[in-house]
């Protein structure tokens, strides 16, 4: 074993209780209520009345996955960051590469393989690399990034289900002619509009840029402007959230200690879960606000 390589393990060890550290957590809850059908395919086709069942749990209910709803709300939040001025400082690489403005192509993710080729090179690539991925990416995960938010499957909230989903009819377009291909009728099946689902997702070491990225994304979703699932340009998928609660605990270095205590003794009863609550519109004018206010932006 050579001086050099036990000086790299030395140094390993010592960076990562920095970034393994917890600094902070943040707890989003809420209920998804259909305001039309929805359709999730990925079920089971074999067993099915229809040529597209929706997606099951192993009881026969369906349920939104927590991926799914991950996919739509990154594609609802770099929507709205694509039209932002580029002074404030959030980037988002999720556009067709035509449409990319020179300045965003510095997201690694945008091209993976000259990094890939770099990387097997120089050992200190990776790490220069993540510094420059898209806010979106930093917080949504790329290959080159663990995401820093997980979305819980949405299931079924009680008593809020009919019990019965819908086939609906359709009929296959040829492509090449955009009319009916003659005999092509297709079904698929459909969870009926009033349908809820409860929606649970927690960010661990939030950036202030992740707190903007999520009060953009869940304040479309709470204003009905975003979607779930297939079918949508046919009017299936629309959505609004509801009861949204929001809760966080900040690990700053002068409270860390008696920040943990607090949540660590919190109580067993399970009313309190040793995380502070905050009003889901007032953390929304928080963030958004900040996101304008030109001295705030770090990166
Ligand atoms: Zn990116």
């Amino acid at each position: 074993m050579t001086q050099d390589s036990t000086k790299n393990t030395q140094d390993t060890q010592q960076m990562q209780p920095m970034r393994y550290q917890l600094r902070n957590r943040y707890v989003f809850d809420g209920k998804l209520g259909m305001t039309t059908g929805l359709h999730i395919g990925g079920g089971k086709v074999t067993l099915s009345y229809t040529d597209s069942p929706v997606v099951q749990t192993p009881e026969g209910l369906p349920f939104i996955p927590g991926s799914s709803f991950k996919g739509t709300l990154r594609s609802t939040i770099e929507k709205i960051v694509a039209s932002l001025p580029a002074d404030l400082g959030l980037h988002s690489c999720g556009l067709p590469a035509e449409e990319m403005p020179p300045e965003l192509e510095s997201c690694p993710t945008a091209h993976q393989k000259e990094i890939a080729d770099a990387r097997s090179k120089d050992s200190k690539a990776l790490e220069k690399v993540r510094k420059d991925l898209c806010q979106t990416c930093q917080l949504f995960g790329s290959p080159f990034a663990a995401s820093r938010i997980t979305v819980n499957d949405l299931y079924l909230i009680n008593d809020e289900w009919s019990g019965t989903t819908q086939i609906r009819d359709g009929v296959a377009i040829d492509r090449d002619s955009e009319t009916a291909k003659s005999g092509a009728k297709y079904d698929f099946e459909v969870v009926p509009s009033t349908t809820v689902f409860r929606l649970h997702l927690v960010i661990e070491n939030a950036t202030e840029q992740d707190l903007q990225l999520i009060s953009i994304g869940l304040s479309e979703f709470v204003s009905g402007f975003s979607g779930v699932g297939g079918f949508r340009s046919r009017g299936l998928g629309a959505c609004i959230l509801k009861d949204l609660q929001i809760r966080y605990m900040e690990l700053t270095d002068a409270e860390r200690k008696q920040r943990l205590q607090r949540y660590l003794l919190r109580k067993k009863d399970g009313q309190d879960d040793g995380l502070d609550l905050i009003d889901a519109q007032d953390f929304f004018d928080k963030h958004i606000s900040l996101l304008f206010e030109p001295h705030s932006r770090n990166q």
